[in-house]
């Protein structure tokens, strides 16, 4: 066996819950532990010690992802009024993903693997495409009233020194109504856009990014204005010299655009258009077990996780001693991910080259017809073999040692 891989800087190495955790453990026993000198600073996000810590584990993790500059996360749960119970909770902690991206200030990118014998709905779709949801605002964050007729709405801004500005909404003469206030940030798109702009430039792929600004001239056209504006003074020439394109036009026209498209672009949506599209586009291309994701802040920190959740139905099943047959993929690549960029941030080849290896032997594995319950469904390879969680991770390790001692 090669000498393990030494590291400089450790990783922010965030552990979770359920099936997932499980699945972390054996990732790191099977695919890292034997070919890393693992350096890692680690935190349980796990939902006991959450409520154990009172969340600041949490809050302590995203902090020293800011300060180390890059994270690998495993799923978490989000607690419910079921959870609460479940796990004997004094609160229900906020969704560890939300409080980490609000310290982060940060921006989620959805990319899912594409795997020969998993065809997406699209055949056109050849290569990824990812997508970026801008998460603050809009109707997220919206306050909303019911008008009853013969009644008047209006928008008022009061401004520092107490002036107001009015704008009638409409005058509900004839008929009850609805009425919808919703806002959003000058800072929080520039952030948006500065992340975009950030990983198109690392993935060396063209950005596209669409509104309504024809109907919305106000609200959004200024999302349109701030992305050309940082785009021109930040970063046209750094696009100009990767060679690749900033791209707006209108949403319904982006989506007819994706959709005959090949693929291989950023997607950046608003918040709702990310929402229905991110869900889409996880839909079209296949399985959640293949869709990684990443966020990024606008400063350049990133943290990598699975698009998916903790697989509680497998979990429960585990419990009952049964064998599962879960996919680690997503999650091997929030490994992949974190290593690959701690090894570019560092200066180390040997752990981005590994990271490199790890994904290849991930996706022959699949191709060589070995894979989950789920993924065999859709399949359209004419052998398949259905296999365990921890079978499959050992299948994946013997096509690692094979790519690692060619
Ligand atoms: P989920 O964990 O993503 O699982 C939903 C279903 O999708 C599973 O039951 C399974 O289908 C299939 N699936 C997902 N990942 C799979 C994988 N790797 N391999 C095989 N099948 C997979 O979503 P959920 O059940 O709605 O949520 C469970 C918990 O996860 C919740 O507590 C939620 O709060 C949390 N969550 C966390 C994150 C995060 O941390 N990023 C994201 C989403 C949800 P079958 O049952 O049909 O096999
Ligand atoms: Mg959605």
């Amino acid at each position: 066996m090669a000498e393990k891989i030494i590291m400089k800087t450790p990783l922010v190495e965030m552990d979770g819950d359920e099936m997932t955790r499980i699945i972390w453990k054996m990732i790191k026993d099977i695919l890292i532990y034997p070919y890393i000198d693992l350096k890692s600073e680690y935190y349980d996000l796990g939902l006991e010690h959450r409520n154990a810590t009172k969340d600041q584990v949490t809050i302590d993790s995203a902090e020293a992802t800011k300060r180390l500059g890059v994270a690998v996360k495993c799923a978490t749960i989000t607690p419910n009024a079921a959870r609460v119970k479940e796990y004997n909770l004094d609160e229900m902690w906020k969704s560890p993903n939300g409080t980490i991206r609000a310290i982060l200030d940060g921006t989620v990118f959805r990319k899912p693997i594409l795997v020969n014998g998993i065809t997406p709905y699209i055949p056109t779709w050849t290569k990824p495409i990812t997508i970026a949801r801008h998460a603050y605002g809009d109707i997220y964050k919206n306050t909303e009233l019911k008008a009853e007729k013969g009644s008047k709405a209006e928008i008022v801004i009061t401004d520092k020194d107490g002036k107001e500005t009015r704008a009638l909404i409409h005058d509900f003469k004839n008929s009850d109504g609805i009425v919808q206030g919703v806002h959003n940030l000058d800072s929080s798109i520039g952030s948006f856009a500065r992340a975009c702009f950030n990983y198109a430039l690392d993935a060396k792929e063209d950005l596209w990014f669409a509104s309504k600004d024809t109907i919305s001239k106000t609200y959004d056209h200024r999302f349109k204005d701030i992305f050309a504006e940082i785009y021109e003074r930040e970063y046209k020439a750094k696009f100009e010299e990767a060679g690749i394109e900033y791209f707006y036009t209108l949403i319904d026209d982006v989506v007819a655009r994706v959709i005959r498209s090949e693929g291989g672009f950023i997607w950046a949506c608003k918040n709702y258009d990310g929402d229905v599209m991110s869900d889409m586009l996880a839909t079209a291309f296949g399985s959640l077990g293949l869709m990684t994701s990443v966020l990024v802040s606008p400063d350049g920190v990133y943290e990598y996780e699975a698009a998916h959740g903790t697989v509680t139905r497998h979990y429960y099943n585990y419990l009952k001693g049964e064998k599962t047959s879960t996919n680690p993929i997503a999650t091997i690549f929030a490994w992949s991910g974190a290593l690959r960029k701690r090894g570019e941030l560092d200066g180390i080849a040997e752990l981005c080259s590994f990271a490199d290896k790890l994904e290849k032997a991930s996706v022959q594995t699949m191709e060589d017809g070995i894979m989950d319950k789920n993924l065999a469904a859709m399949s359209k390879l004419p052998e398949k073999r259905v296999v365990d969680t921890e079978t499959f991770l050992k299948e994946i390790a013997v096509r690692l040692d094979v790519l690692i001692t060619e």
